[in-house]
């Protein structure tokens, strides 16, 4: 994540000089310096509106990181603890961009408690840790569920579902399932990897287990291919992944996914060519942090 995005920094430097460049013509043509003032009057109006965002994440990483977070990601998170020093103040700056500039809510406007808001960020900021210039798929941020499981209807405490990744609005988590996964660490289980997953997936407006707005499209057909191998291993139960990874490839690459970065060993060690892949995608060597710690 970045204080400012790349695509606003190029809009926001050429709409500024346009201003400037047209405010600078009008007085030219109309011989009045009282127009120099009022140019740059709509320039600090353009640039209040179009920075209001970056201002916002510029704010949250000058505060520094209270002791007491960085207490509670030692607790929750094996990523951020095999990180080394100047990673893991990268870690706490993805941290507090996403606490600063996305919503975290629960339903019927619940309280949320700080914490738990924490895991969540620490959770984003452990699957973008290697892509420092990718944004968090979640425009809309997260919708907290009170229980462990619901159903299709959103009944809480009923059905199967964790959590969902609905093509627009927020990601939507299960408290109880991200706490079970916090609970139990390489269960190769976790709510947030997972659903995150299938957003990548949606960019393009399919699910079929290929991210493909964030792939160079000269391997594209290669991961086809092994998304498809290892869906067909999953769903005859020849692979250490969940069995829901077998569902279908959508499932195949979310909970590999959570595979990846819960349970990097075995998922290298069974499926060489799937954590390979990831392992590019993510841009991070999960297996390499534990080996080498
Ligand atoms: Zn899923």
């Amino acid at each position: 994540m970045q204080v400012i995005y790349k695509i606003d920094k190029i809009f926001v430097v050429t709409y500024s000089t346009i201003i400037v460049l047209v405010g600078l013509f009008f007085a030219f043509l109309a011989k009045s310096l009282l127009l120099i003032p009022i140019t740059l009057l709509v320039l600090a109006i353009y640039l209040y509106f179009a920075l209001k965002r970056s201002l916002r994440r510029w704010k949250a990483v000058r505060n520094s990181f209270p002791q007491r977070w960085r207490e509670h990601l030692n607790r929750i998170s094996r990523f951020y603890r095999l990180l080394n020093e100047d990673r893991k103040r990268h870690f706490e700056r993805d941290v507090q961009i996403f606490l600063s500039d996305f919503p975290i809510r629960g339903i019927q406007n619940r309280d949320i408690d700080p914490f738990l808001k924490l895991t969540i960020a620490a959770g984003v900021a452990t699957v973008l840790h290697g892509r420092p210039n990718w944004e968090p798929p979640t425009r809309d941020g997260v919708l907290v569920y009170p229980s462990e499981r619901f159903n299709e209807n959103y009944e809480l405490g009923k059905g199967d579902f964790a959590g969902e990744a609905p093509r627009n609005g927020p990601m939507i988590i299960a408290e109880g399932s991200l706490i079970f996964s916090l609970e139990h660490p390489g269960s190769g289980y976790n709510v947030i990897y997972h659903e995150l997953a299938h957003y990548f997936d949606w960019e393009d407006g399919q699910a079929g287990g290929l991210p493909i707005n964030r792939l160079p499209s000269s391997v594209i057909p290669y991961w086809k291919k092994i998304i498809h191998n290892e869906w067909q291993k999953a769903m005859e139960g020849n692979s250490v992944l969940r069995p829901y990874a077998g569902k279908n490839e959508a499932e195949l690459f979310a909970v590999a996914t959570e595979a990846f970065f819960e349970t990097p060993l075995l998922l290298q060690k069974h499926h060489p060519e799937l954590y390979e892949l990831l392992r590019d995608f993510y841009n991070v060597d999960t297996a390499e942090l534990i080996s080498s710690s």
